[in-house]
């Protein structure tokens, strides 16, 4: 019955996103982009019944779920092998995802024009104002990132929506927990139940996924439109794509099967629903709740593995954002006649590796902590943070960027996932 239930769930999210990508193209796309403000209720109707009812869950989520994936692992060695394998995925992953971007721009090459071709800056007010907020040095978005995995108010963290004090709260607590034997006991029983029943209610909120996908595809094609993706910034969204398929379906594929002897395309099938819900929303925070249910139900990973890795995955772990970041930022210095060399790309990878870690798990995050990978190249080039390639120039990808989202989204959700299937060989039931 659970499994009839699964396929009919899934059939209905594909149709969603076919659907919302037809309705979006052939009923609602105005290429002149004259009605572009009408269509901003379809998001609206999407974030109703999907993002916010998903992203209610995702602070409980994470409390409970790594509180209880902890004191399942228990002994704080096998915790520290877990943790440190854990880390080195996630970084060996983004980094290889980052190469694999910045190996690809350079040889597709999209932003080395013609003479003729002119682009323009397509600045939205919103977007714009959230570049201009973002840090621009890599100090201190390291230091914001110190701060937040050292919280001093775990419910002020809760309140602004930041998971990293919560998920270093709830390691400690759970430790604390494990370590207090029978005195603790009932705190174990009491997060774990907390932590089944918000699942349910997860199982629950799952059905909106098809009608929430479907406004919300609806509103990004509706807006954009396939056929204005073509020139320089269609080579620059094949590029990405590109690079984001091989990560995908190749290089994560190959890691799985080396480490866990899985089938991967078979587990990437039994992970289909997290994918499309991440496609759906650009967000994978908000697919977390998704992406935990059908890591244990179908995909098989255990309990002990996907409660660590999948909540802290959706945070730091983003494969597709730093393959994107690459690609978007050696394009824009291509656009402005500058071939980076191989020590400008070293600082490409390096930071937007950096830059990948500190997105949140939510839409257009990478296109704002992308400003750091530009101010870094910049320093290297001229030692100054302002050129010669200029903030602004975001605003020419900016366009185009909720159509990446949605893919690099995926492929970001898709490492998180094969990460858990690989721990879960260290960590099994
Ligand atoms: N939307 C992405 C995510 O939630 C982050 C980004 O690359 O913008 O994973």
């Amino acid at each position: 019955m659970a499994h009839r239930n699964t396929n009919i769930l899934t059939i209905l999210i594909l149709l969603g996103l076919v659907a919302g990508a037809l309705v979006g193209e052939y009923g609602l796309h105005d290429p002149t982009g004259a009605n572009v403000d009408q269509l901003q209720w379809l998001k609206e109707v999407g974030n109703i019944v999907l993002i916010r009812p998903l992203k209610v869950l995702i602070i409980p989520l994470i409390l409970f779920s790594v509180i209880s994936g902890i004191t399942r692992i228990g002994d704080p060695a096998k915790l520290g092998i877990v943790g440190i394998a854990t880390l080195v995925y996630y970084l060996a992953t983004m980094f290889t995802a980052v190469t694999l971007g910045a190996c690809l721009v350079t040889w597709i090459a999209p932003g080395v024009l013609p003479s003729d071709v002119q682009l323009t800056l397509i600045e939205t007010s919103q977007a714009t104002a959230a570049i201009e907020h973002a840090p621009r040095a890599l100090s201190s978005a390291w230091l914001n990132i110190l701060y937040q995995i050292v919280p001093v108010n775990i419910f002020k963290d809760m309140v602004n929506g930041q998971p990293l004090g919560i998920i270093a709260f709830a390691i400690a607590f759970g430790l604390a927990i494990t370590a207090g034997g029978d005195k603790t006991k009932a705190a174990r029983d009491i997060c774990n139940a907390c932590f089944e029943g918000l699942m349910i209610l997860v199982r629950w909120v799952i059905w909106l996924t098809p009608i929430g996908v479907f406004f919300l595809v609806a509103w990004t094609v509706g807006k954009i439109g396939f056929a204005s993706i073509k020139g320089p910034l269609g080579w620059y969204m094949a590029t990405v794509l590109i690079g984001l398929a091989v990560h995908g379906f190749v290089i994560l594929p190959l890691v799985l099967y080396v480490f866990s002897g899985k089938n991967p395309y078979q587990f990437m099938w039994q992970m289909k629903r997290a994918l499309m819900t991440a496609i759906g929303t650009d967000s994978s925070s908000a697919t977390l709740p998704v992406t935990i249910d059908a890591a244990e139900n179908e995909g098989e990973c255990s309990k002990r593995a996907a409660n660590f890795v999948l909540p802290l995955g959706a945070t730091v772990n983003m494969d597709g954002t730093a393959l994107y970041e690459a690609v978007a930022v050696v394009f824009l210095f291509q656009l402005f006649g500058i071939d980076l060399d191989i020590s400008q790309l070293a600082v490409v990878v390096i930071t937007a590796t950096l830059a990948a870690i500190g997105a949140a798990g939510i839409p257009s995050a990478g296109l704002v902590t992308m400003v750091i990978v530009i101010t870094a190249v910049n320093m290297n080039l001229t030692g100054s943070a302002d050129g010669p390639l200029p903030i602004a120039a975001i605003g020419i990808i900016i366009g185009v960027d909720r159509i990446l989202d949605m893919c690099r989204t995926a492929v970001n959700v898709w490492g998180d996932a094969v990460g858990a299937k690989i721990i879960t060989r260290i960590a099994p039931d």
